[in-house]
């Protein structure tokens, strides 16, 4: 490695490229554009913490979309190639489709994607697949009413992000990625119905381990549903084959339907970590630039960006934070996860996972 972590060629042609402290680069980012939501999934925003008296935070301390791009257009110049829109909810931030048209014109950007529950989608898969959207990620646990609501806090329906979804298929975002957070005793008698609906479709469905997020959500090690357990229940109803990674570093691990009708991933973040692989940083919605899910709060940009820093200032800060880097929560888990404490690590719905 060489001076300040830098070296050889960054994801975009950047150059040089940019390295942590165990040698990952910085590759993807994911903004978040809102603490807000629609929802209020018990493992993210329990309704009874986001009552109608919580307050979010108000508008003047949310990033503006023209702050949102500087630092994503710097976070480009220093390697990312990949750059996902996420949040709270973002299809809750008004205008969005004019800041996903900013990030399509960065120049070196190869990937714009976005995570949604999906129930906005409807109303505007087009214009954000018009202004520049490439893929979209919906989160969707189960198909049943009554487990859809126990997941989501009573809010929304399965059917209306299966509307969200043809919706993002039919504006030309598909093959749409499905996200289904597996716990024991909630959904896992479920997921066989997911993979029958979404076999056959092009759509790919993802079943993610439970993670110790926040610190609201209350996780124990014995509401995980391991990986294993979630191929074994699916391979045995519809015979499965591992597929080889489309790159390397892809989280997701990959297997096709036998009878070739399509394929899932399984996200083992819990019982096989992924840390030595993680090139991802996150900006929430009130600026702060966070190197990992599992960290306690990030660097703040928003006091430079609104005190007239300079590009170079800005892009030394966050190759700064960047080259600091020493991240592996996953990895070291068994050792520090048990009850969590309000501030002792960002919220999920803050950084948008
Ligand atoms: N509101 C959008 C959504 O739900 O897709 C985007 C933000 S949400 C925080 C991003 C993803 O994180 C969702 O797929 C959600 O299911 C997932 N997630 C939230 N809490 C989680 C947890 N404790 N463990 C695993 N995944 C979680
Ligand atoms: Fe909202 Fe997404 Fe969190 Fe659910 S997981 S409360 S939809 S931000
Ligand atoms: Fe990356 Fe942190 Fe998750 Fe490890 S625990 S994969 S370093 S975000």
């Amino acid at each position: 490695m060489g001076l300040l972590g830098l070296t050889g060629q960054g994801g975009n042609g950047a150059e040089p490229e940019l390295l942590d402290t165990r040698d990952r680069p910085l590759r993807d980012l994911r903004i978040s554009v809102t603490d807000r939501c629609n929802f209020r999934c018990a493992y993210c925003m329990p309704a009874e913490v986001f009552g109608e008296g919580y307050r979010f935070l108000p508008r003047k301390d949310i990033l503006r979309f023209e702050e949102v791009l500087r630092v994503a257009r710097l976070a480009v110049s220093l390697g990312v190639t990949k750059l996902r829109i996420t949040g709270g909810e973002p299809l809750v931030r008004a205008n969005l489709s004019e800041l996903v048209a900013g990030l399509a014109a960065i120049p070196g950007l190869q990937d714009l994607a976005l995570t949604t529950n999906g129930v906005l989608l409807p109303d505007q898969a087009g214009a954000l697949a018009e202004a520049g959207l490439q893929r979209v990620t919906v989160s969707l646990d189960s198909l049943r009413p009554e487990v859809f609501k126990r997941t989501s806090g009573g809010r929304g329906e399965p059917g209306q992000v299966l509307a969200g979804i043809a919706a993002a298929e039919d504006a030309g975002l598909g093959p749409v990625k499905i996200n289904c957070v597996v716990q024991r005793d909630v959904n896992q008698d479920d997921l066989v119905a997911l993979a029958r609906h979404f076999r056959g479709s092009g759509h790919i469905l993802r079943f993610i381990e439970f993670m110790d997020v926040g610190t609201m959500n209350a996780w124990k090690l014995d509401q995980v549903v391991p990986a294993r357990e979630i191929l074994e229940r699916i391979d045995a109803v519809l015979p499965l084959e591992p597929v080889d990674p489309n790159y390397d570093g892809e989280v997701a691990r990959r297997y096709r339907y036998r009878d070739g009708s399509g394929e899932i991933g399984l996200i083992a973040s819990v019982t096989e970590p992924f840390c030595g692989g993680c090139s991802r940083a996150r900006l929430s919605a009130e600026g702060e630039f966070v190197t990992c899910l599992f960290s306690r709060g990030g660097r703040d940009l928003k006091a430079p960006l609104r005190s007239g820093v300079s590009d170079t200032t800005l892009s030394q800060m966050i190759a700064g934070t960047w080259t600091k880097r020493e991240d592996r929560y996953s990895e070291e888990r068994s050792g520090k996860a048990g009850p969590r404490k309000a501030g002792e690590r960002i919220e999920m719905y803050r950084i948008g996972g």
